[in-house]
Order: structure tokens, then sequence, then C-alpha cells
């Protein structure tokens, strides 16, 4: 499973539909998580040992056909990011169909009347049921686009929470979620492999100047 739950839905024992809220706060970012007797010891309570979050998840959750069932309720306390959605689908035209043929229609039928007042009503019925979903449809256009503005935006942060959620831990004790700092953040500055060969020493001399 490479995406564990994050593009899932999510459903209790029952079948019903569960939002699982996700909270990037309550990862404890540490430099290091101690090796203890058993493994990873808890840097919030000391017990020992840890286990990989994402393997908690797995074991609280099962497949299923249209999507992800939490079993217990510690699936909540472990599950991973939910990947943002769009939430506008398509337009619908069909709602706004109906009574545009029905004052079509109409208007056909005052058109025999000899009666303007009666026509002009009718035209102006006819000409609201045209503008309306017109209208209706560039407010859905304009939601659509703010709605993948929003995704764009998020997505950057999901990506983020997943990895932190995929090196986390959980602690079954106190129910702590910690992750290590990522290598590249703890020696950021002193990775002779990740600097280009030649000029190095100047350069690095002249920074520190
Ligand atoms: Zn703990």
């Amino acid at each position: 499973m490479s995406e564990p739950g994050g593009d899932d839905l999510i459903f209790d024992q029952a079948g019903q539909q569960v939002d699982l809220q996700y909270n990037a706060a309550s990862i404890k970012v540490v430099n290091q998580i101690a090796d203890g007797r058993g493994g990873k010891r808890c840097p919030q309570c000391s017990a020992a040992p840890m286990r990989q979050t994402a393997i908690v998840w797995e074991e609280s959750t099962r497949r299923v056909r249209n999507g992800t069932m939490v079993l217990n309720s510690l699936a909540s306390r472990v599950a991973p990011p939910r990947r943002p959605r769009l939430r506008h689908r398509s337009f619908r035209v069909r709602p706004y169909l109906r009574p545009f043929v029905i004052l079509l229609a109409l208007w056909v039928f005052t058109s025999f009347l000899s009666n303007d007042l009666f026509l002009v009503g009718a035209t102006v019925a006819l000409i609201a049921a045209v503008l309306w979903p017109a209208r209706q449809y560039l407010r859905f256009r304009a939601d659509a686009a703010a709605d993948r503005e929003r995704v764009a935006k998020s997505s950057t942060r999901y990506e983020r929470d997943r990895d932190l959620w995929r090196r986390s831990w959980f602690c079954g004790a106190c129910g702590a979620i910690v992750v290590e700092k990522a290598p590249r953040q703890r020696n950021r500055s002193s990775s002779p492999a990740a600097r280009p060969a030649g000029n190095q020493a100047g350069g690095t001399a002249r920074r520190r100047r």
C-alpha cells in the first residue's frame, strides 16, 4: 500500500463514512529518538519500544472495497494526513432544463394569443430561465477555480505532513507521536557529499568571513 489512507474514504465498522482529523501539531519533532532496551524509547514517558505509526495504522485498519475501515479507536490517533480533494466536480445543467422547457412552451403558447402583456411576461420569464443558469455557471466556475487553488496550496502541506507521518513513531504507553528530524535537516551544513567538488574551500572561507 503506497498511500495508506491518504486517498481513501474511511469508514467505521458499521460502514459509515468517518472524517479523521489529522493534527500535524500533535507530532513532536526531536533530533533523535534514543534506543532503549527493547527498541526506540519514548522521549515523553520513556516507555519502550515505540512502534512505527504507519504499522500501528495498518494494524488498526482493514482494506475494504471502497476505502479503508478503522477497526479500533487507536486508528484515529495514528491516522495519516488526508490528501486534499477537489470539492467541485461538474456543473449540472439538468435542473435548469425543465423550467426552461416549460417557459419555452408557455412562450410559444402566449405568442399565439394576441395579448402583448402575456407575451412580454412570458418573454421576460424565458430570458430569466436562460440568465439564471448562466449566472450559476459563472459562479460555479469561480468556485471551482478557488477550489483548485486551495488544493494546490494544501497539497504542499499534505506532502510534508505525509512525509513526517511516514517517519514517525507511536508510543503505545502515552500516545505520543514522535518523529526524528530528517537527516538532511540535521546535517544540512556538514555533508561534504552534497557539495560540488572544487573551489569548495575558498567558497566556505569567503562565506565564513
Ligand atoms: Zn510515551
